[in-house]
């Protein structure tokens, strides 16, 4: 008799090694950052941003966290749609994306999901059948991103199309999205909030213009709706300053192992390619991360990495599985914790050494990595 089970059955708790890194998501900081966004909203209704399985935090945890705390959610595509559906969720779930044939937006009537009319091409697609009750559905403006949407010039007769189908709701809803509102120069987003409001004085249903940039940074944007994402997962929504200069806490807290601590010699050279060379006789730390785990591959030497409590940084290139960290005046011995972002270290300082936004690192986290899901701090 063997005990081997079929490996679907060994289930992720029992597989855990305690080594590995852990990922805390804590319910209560996503909780304050939400009342921060209603707070600044002024009356306009929250649009909670959860596309990308709520930017790496777990979609349906993040929804039913929120659920009583926003007045709807928004993904990209029409099958995270309907993942919130079957997650018990039953507020409005506007679809990005939107959908693409008739029997995508049989999908998206059936679960009254929202979807967003981008392009021509979709209003041909649902052409003019009706799907039982009516979609609700919303249309782009492009204002200025220049990616998806409807140009000032297309619009209203998009608009007419669109409340023509018989299966739309008459009198859609309508958005658009800013480009440059992390950004200083605020001319950009000024121009494209005027030209929103221009082109919309005839639109009768509801409206959404602001991400958590434009929430934050253009109060007199307006709209009915916002859709703030990453300012609920307590990153800073803009290039410069900080996500504690709008009271925004970490949701996302990486930690793991400290699993050796070395002597290198002086000139030895540490990890792939040889890319950190000790200037002097030097204690090395090695960590239990890696790119395997999500841990940025491009964080070169300087990245900073949290030791036993105390702040020290990458050395050498990321590996697979390893980060080397520079132990050089840190108190720190195998086993301790190592912090790699969250309550100790803002992630957009990791990001930004990493050449690269808070977004892309909390997205790109790996199922190797245990998840575990708190409430510290409202
Ligand atoms: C992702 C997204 C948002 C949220 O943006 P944040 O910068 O995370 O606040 C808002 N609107 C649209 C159209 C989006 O794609």
């Amino acid at each position: 008799m063997s005990d081997l089970r079929p490996l679907q059955e060994i289930t992720h708790t029992e597989a855990i090694d305690l080594r590995r890194p852990e990922l805390t998501i804590d319910l209560a900081a996503l909780r304050h950052n939400a009342a921060v966004a209603r707070q600044v909203a002024k009356g306009r209704k929250l649009l909670a941003a959860v596309k990308a399985d709520a930017y790496g935090h777990g979609m349906a945890t993040v929804a039913r966290a929120l659920r009583d705390r926003v007045d709807g959610f928004m993904v990209a595509t029409l099958g995270e749609g309907e993942a919130l559906r079957l997650a018990g969720i039953t507020q409005r779930v506007l679809v990005l994306q939107g959908v693409m044939s008739q029997a995508e937006a049989r999908r998206a009537a059936r679960r009254f999901l929202e979807p967003v009319f981008h392009h021509a091409s979709q209003i041909d697609a649902v052409g003019t059948v009706g799907f039982g009750l009516p979609l609700t559905a919303w249309l782009k403006l492009d204002t200025g991103m220049h990616r998806v949407g409807f140009t000032p010039e297309e619009f209203a007769q998009a608009y007419a199309r669109l409340s023509a189908l018989r299966g739309v709701r008459p009198n859609p809803n309508v958005l658009t999205h800013f480009a440059c509102a992390d950004e200083p120069d605020r001319a950009p987003t000024d121009d494209q909030i005027t030209l929103f409001k221009q082109t919309t004085t005839e639109c009768s249903g509801e409206t959404s213009l602001c991400n958590s940039a434009g929430l934050l940074a253009y109060p007199h944007a307006g709209g009915d709706w916002v859709r703030p994402g990453i300012m609920l997962y307590g990153g800073n929504p803009f290039i410069t300053g900080t996500a504690a200069d709008w009271d925004l806490k970490p949701v996302m807290t990486l930690t793991t192992q400290l699993i050796a601590v070395r002597e290198v010699q002086a000139g030895e050279r540490v990890g792939y390619g040889g890319k950190f060379t000790a200037p002097a006789t030097m204690p090395v730390g090695v960590v239990s991360i890696g790119y395997g785990d999500g841990y940025p591959r491009h964080a070169p030497n300087g990245t900073p990495i949290v030791v036993n409590g105390q702040r020290s940084q990458v050395i050498g290139r990321v590996s697979m599985d390893l980060v080397t960290v520079d132990l050089r005046g840190i108190q720190a011995q195998v086993g301790d914790t190592v912090q790699c972002w969250g309550d100790q270290l803002p992630i957009d300082e990791v990001a930004q050494a990493a050449g690269t936004i808070s977004y892309e690192l909390m997205c790109q986290m790996s199922g190797r990595v245990t998840r575990r899901v708190v409430e510290v701090s409202e």
